[in-house]
């Protein structure tokens, strides 16, 4: 049997799986569909039909680099999207920004630092969503802010790396801002045409009006593969489709976990958690009891 570093190296070809690493139960995908797909993705790579990364990373995880404050402006509310442009002098040939969806960077502004999930980004540019508290730090500076205003970035940070079409299916639970992390690798995994891997996105919110990035969601309930489902503490009237997005009242809890994690498979499911501290220990511990073992909590 090999193991999934064996099958999942980016750079290495895939190894064939031998006649008995197939179980013969008919699955869709099967093992050999799945090692077609990964040696169509090699091939792909070799021939220099996909982008490879050799540029240098413009972040760097010990210095801070300046950043041009592009745009500004209200996802939702108590939610800002921030769109920052890289203002190095390196050539623009030999550097990008590089970073793994579900990393980190740390921003800094003013007196402040303080760790942010990017949402998207190019070769120069990233985008943040950022939660504002009434009484918070940073929150108070990033309020402030004007086009053309420099923060500071180091980073990325954070040892979450997905390899494509490890798992069948990943489930995402996510609480507030925490939607952050699990979003890009929802995307990154839609995007990639050779997926064969299913998104389940759980997210919970306060209030419908709290809810940032609907739009990239919808867009993403486009395709096969993605699921979103909210959970809104505080819903009012009878919303329960937000096109495409299923919208359900209350707190994500034990009971409701469970459900959703019923009936799937458990060796070929991975579990994604961000939240507080408490969301996090309490979906961890719901999770485990439940004998999901493919998880990562982000914090
Ligand atoms: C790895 C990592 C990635 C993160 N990525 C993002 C991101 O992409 N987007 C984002 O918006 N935030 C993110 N955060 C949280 C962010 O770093 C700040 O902690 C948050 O924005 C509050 O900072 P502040 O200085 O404004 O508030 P603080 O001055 O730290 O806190 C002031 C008050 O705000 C309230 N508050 C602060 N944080 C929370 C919270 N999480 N839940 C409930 N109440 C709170 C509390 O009442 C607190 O007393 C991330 C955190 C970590 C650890």
């Amino acid at each position: 049997m090999h193991s999934d570093s064996d099958s999942c190296s980016e750079s290495s070809r895939p190894v064939t799986p031998s006649e008995d690493d197939c179980c013969h139960n008919a699955c869709d995908p099967c093992i050999f569909d799945v090692h077609r797909k990964l040696l169509e993705e090699y091939e792909r790579r070799k021939k220099g039909d996909v982008k490879i990364q050799n540029r240098k990373n413009v972040l760097c995880t010990f210095l801070y680099k300046n950043f041009v404050v592009v745009d500004v402006k209200e996802a939702c509310e108590c939610y800002i999207l921030l769109s920052l442009r890289y203002q190095g002098n390196e050539s623009k040939n030999d550097t990008s920004v590089s970073i793994n969806p579900g990393q980190h960077v740390m921003l800094h502004l003013q007196d402040t630092t303080k760790p942010f999930t990017p949402i998207a980004w190019s070769d120069n540019s990233i985008e943040f969503l950022i939660r504002l508290y009434p009484n918070g730090k940073f929150s108070m500076h990033m309020r402030n802010v004007k086009i053309g205003d420099i923060i500071r970035i180091r980073g990325p940070y954070g040892n979450f790396e997905y390899k494509s079409n490890c798992f069948q299916k990943i489930i995402m639970f996510s609480m507030g801002s925490g939607i952050t992390a699990v979003y890009p690798i929802a995307k990154a995994v839609i995007d990639n045409e050779l997926e064969e891997t299913k998104i389940d996105l759980v997210g919970g919110f306060r209030n419908i009006l709290q809810i940032p990035i609907k739009k990239q969601l919808q867009s993403l309930s486009d395709y096969w593969n993605f699921k979103c489902t909210l959970y809104i503490s505080q819903l009012h009237n009878d919303v329960r489709d937000l096109h495409g997005i299923n919208v359900k009242p209350g707190r994500l809890n034990k009971d409701s976990v469970s459900d959703i994690l019923e009936g799937n498979a458990i060796d070929t499911t991975l579990i994604l958690i961000c939240g507080t501290h408490e969301f996090n220990r309490s979906v961890e511990q719901w999770t485990r009891c439940l004998n999901y073992t493919h998880m990562h909590v982000f914090e």
